[in-house]
């Protein structure tokens, strides 16, 4: 091969020096242009800038109308520079005039020159402008010229990136770069978070761009990629990923890249025009992610994170880069901007520095999404492009409210969002300031008030919260964040843990609750056409005894000498909790006779999630020590409208008539029974529906942490008895057409209940 790098390097190497000397940034372009057309032989050339608006600015130019500088402007898409950019690919052209594109700029006087070469300049896959070179006669670039401009623009790139263009923007302008953007997200957890980028997988900075000597470059990327292939068949060998799936399919595709001669020549080229080898991954890496990121197909776009992740890892062992950027520094008010994350990789962060979390994809039930959530984070996701779009520390606001955010927001967007955190701020303090406030009703019902919990980071928020025990403790979190499955030790010592830190306060765990959206990666079930309706909860722990029986043993074990309060989920028929009894008998004769101590009192109840239930009430009741509404279950199946499906899941009201009805039937059969019915989905979070709640004859709830204030200060407002009369005659009314809703939301007002 023919060895190109003399020209290149020379350039790149002097341009290197211009980036380092002290100068003004007009005069530092300025010098960069005329190096540039010098190396090249070309008689013009020239730098466009994009602005946030859209606008293509000159901002230097060798050969051209100096007149033109900072006035000549082309759109995105227009002419052959606004081609460029919207594209993202480089034009050579023998005759510029030809091209149908072609605009004629009178102030450039650009009319005799006939050949064009042009290139975008690409950051991280993202376009910040146009380099141009002219020829008055007519010529083909050669390739290696394209490759050598490309290069060059890199170093431009970087110069943008350094932010040092501000000084020479015109007032009232803002570059691209720095443009404030507005995302239109999904709300996946509420709350407002305003503070700093981190990107999980940080952008390697390539710092060392010129190499010495070509040949011992090449041999550096042959070694790195060597070690990249042998560490995807590793991968691909391991156990976890034996079976078909997923994973699997993704480790092929890199494994596919990761052999592709292409990519390797392109590489191997770049550094032949003196490049080093980490800066020829990088280049090739953000053309490629240029031109993929005009793909509207979802499964390309798929694969062009694939490649991104691999190139990312061919980076990380060119410079041994590894860690995170902040390892010193981490901001203390972090937004993690995520493609997609594992719920482990979330905890690893510092929790007190946290304020809120970005998704690409995601959904609301993804393992992360309901850590975040554990965590009181606010979260939005599937906002589209956003960590191409971000740098690390770029001021961000993220509203989990609206499902909006807001990246390099604008000052009076900040100061609105500001003052919105300081409302919910003192409304939070006004809640804090209740939480040793005893929760009585006018008229003097004493209330429990209990949290949902699933994780050990959410313990502190019981005495924070002032609950009164955990009414709901998810265990499925803890198997659905650990790569493999918890052992039996893993468990007893997690449940312990759990135990000791709830200090006394009753602790309700319910047995695992996996399948349907909950998904465990290393328990790997049949293709359900309906999940939801399918193998899950207590089907699949009676099915699969050995895993129940582990963790019941776990239970016991952790609890013993205190009192062990667990509940069953998705209960069909009464016949189920008898089947676990026995399992739980067992498990007590087997540590008894290895002389194991046991709880102190066992208090053994169900979920009522299913509607077949409600026609077992008095069987039920006769079984267990307690029954606990799961009403988010509960209200889909009754309504046949899936939970997680936003089309359908908001069309009926949980406080119409036909749930509110099933709900006092529950508190009225649980008060002819004489056992404690409580209700722990969503909806006894929500200060309204808990009024009603109250009203229908529930005295004991459960919910997350942050809403147990809301709630207590609706109580404490609450004439329990005078509600009754009033929601139960509706309820009764087989007339009136009226929605309870409504009933309920004049009630509040005219008896002052904050709800
Ligand atoms: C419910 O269904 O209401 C419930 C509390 O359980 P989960 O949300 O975990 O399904
Ligand atoms: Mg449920």
């Amino acid at each position: 091969m023919r060895d190109l790098s003399a020209g290149p390097r020379v350039l790149l190497k002097r341009l290197r020096e211009l980036m380092a000397e002290p100068l003004e940034p007009q005069e530092r372009l300025d010098r960069i242009v005329r190096q540039i057309a010098s190396n090249m032989v070309a008689e013009v050339c020239s730098v466009y800038v994009l602005r946030s608006d859209g606008v293509l600015e000159l901002y230097a130019t060798e050969g051209l109308n100096k007149e033109a500088v900072h006035t000549s402007q082309l759109k995105m898409g227009q002419g052959l520079v606004g081609t460029i950019a919207a594209s993202a690919q480089p034009l050579n052209l023998s005759d510029a005039q030809a091209h149908p594109a072609f605009r004629y700029l009178p102030e450039t006087g650009e009319e005799i020159y006939h050949s064009f070469l042009g290139v975008p300049i690409l950051r991280a896959g993202r376009t910040l402008g146009v380099l141009v070179v002219q020829n008055k006669a007519s010529r083909n670039y050669r390739e290696d010229e394209v490759e050598a401009l490309e290069t060059t623009a890199m170093v431009i790139a970087e110069m943008i990136a350094t932010g040092e263009l501000k000084k020479i923007t015109r007032p009232g302008l803002e570059l691209d770069l720095t443009r404030a953007i507005t995302i239109e997200a999904d709300a996946y957890n509420e709350g407002i978070g305003l503070g700093h980028v981190v990107l999980h997988e940080p952008r390697i900075v390539v710092t060392n761009l010129l190499n010495e000597d070509a040949e011992k470059e090449v041999t550096r990327l042959a070694e790195a990629l060597g070690s990249l292939r042998i560490s995807i068949d590793d991968m691909l060998s391991r156990r976890e990923v034996s079976q078909e799936g997923e994973h699997r399919e993704v480790l092929e595709t890199y494994r596919m890249f990761a052999h592709d001669q292409g990519w390797v020549r392109r590489m191997e080229e770049a550094i032949h025009n003196g490049l080093t080898a980490e800066a020829a991954v990088e280049k090739v890496q953000s053309d490629t992610k240029a031109r993929m990121m005009r793909l509207t197909d979802p499964y390309l776009r798929e694969r062009m994170h694939d490649f991104d992740d691999l190139a990312n890892r061919l980076l990380r062992q060119l410079t041994g880069f590894s860690g995170r950027a902040f390892d010193e520094g981490f901001p203390t008010d972090a937004i993690i901007l995520a493609r997609a994350m594992g719920a482990a990789e979330l905890l690893d962060y510092p929790r007190a520095s946290l304020r809120g979390l970005v998704l690409e994809d995601g959904a609301v039930t993804s393992h992360v999404v309901i850590v975040a959530r554990a965590m009181g984070i606010p979260v939005v996701g599937q906002a589209a492009g956003v960590v191409a779009l971000a740098e690390n520390g770029d001021a961000i606001i993220i509203d989990g409210d609206d499902g909006q955010l807001h990246l390099r927001p604008v000052l009076d967007l900040q100061k609105a969002y500001e003052e919105k955190v300081r409302l919910r701020a003192r409304r939070q303090e006004q809640f804090r300031a209740l939480r040793d406030v005893e929760p009585l009703t006018k008229d003097g019902k004493r209330i429990s008030l209990q949290m949902n919990a699933g994780l050990l980071v959410d313990l502190p928020q019981l005495v924070e919260s002032g609950a009164d025990g955990i009414g709901l403790f998810r265990t499925e979190l803890q198997f659905m964040i650990a790569s493999t499955m918890p052992k039996l030790e893993e468990q007893e010592s997690f449940y312990r843990n759990v135990i000791k830190q709830a200090a006394g306060r009753p602790v309700t765990f319910r047995t695992l609750d996996i399948g349907g959206d909950k998904v465990v990666s290393y328990f790997r079930a049949q293709e359900e056409e309906n999940p939801a309706l399918g193998w899950r909860a207590i089907r699949l722990s009676l099915d699969r005894p050995g895993l129940l029986r582990t963790q019941l043993r776990a239970l016991l074990r952790a609890a013993a000498g205190a009192e062990l309060k667990m509940m069953l989920p998705m209960v069909t028929e009464v016949s189920e909790i008898h089947a676990v009894r026995e399992l739980m008998q067992k498990e007590v004769q087997h540590l008894s006779k290895f002389g194991h101590s046991l709880p102190r009192k066992l208090q053994f109840g169900a979920m009522l999630e299913v509607p077949a239930l409600m026609w077992q009430l008095d069987e039920l009741m006769a079984e267990v020590d307690f029954v606990s509404v799961g009403s988010n279950d509960l209200f889909q199946f009754t309504m046949a409208a899936d939970r997680g499906n936003a089309r359908v899941s908001d069309r009926f009201d949980n406080l119409g008539k036909p749930f509110l009805r099933i709900l006092r039937d529950i508190a009225r059969a649980g008060e002819r029974n004489k056992t404690v019915v409580t209700l722990c989905g969503e909806m006894a979070g929500k200060p309204l529906s808990a009024m009603a709640l109250l009203g229908v004859g529930f005295r004991s709830v459960s919910m997350s942490p942050t809403s147990i204030g809301p709630v207590k200060a609706m109580l404490l407002g609450l004439d329990i008895d005078q509600l009754s009369a009033e929601l139960n005659a509706a309820l009764d009314d087989t007339r009136s057409s009226e929605p309870i809703r409504a009933l309920l939301v004049r009630f509040a007002a005219a008896n002052n209940i904050p709800v």
